[in-house]
């Protein structure tokens, strides 16, 4: 049963939901800097920890331009 990496706890099959390679409650996949619940896939991420697109993950960590839909011409390590 793999764990939860935002609460830690066990994660069931009916309340999973995988992103970022670990498994997550459905509750759990939020922004870390907003709370927005996030889909799988459609987010953006930061040392691990999960984050929305817009606005949090371009104020944050994007290059501060308008013009760009989405994160996956950018990858920043
Ligand atoms: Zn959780
Ligand atoms: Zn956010």
């Amino acid at each position: 049963m793999p764990n939860c990496p935002k609460c830690d706890k066990p994660v069931y099959f009916a309340e999973r939901k995988t992103s970022l390679g670990k498994d997550w409650h459905g509750s759990c996949l939020r922004c870390e800097k907003c709370n927005r619940t996030l889909v799988p896939g459609s987010h953006a991420e930061h040392e691990g920890k999960p984050y929305c697109n817009q606005p949090c993950y371009s104020a944050l960590f994007g290059p501060g331009g308008f013009g760009r839909g989405g994160s996956e011409s950018y990858v920043y390590k």
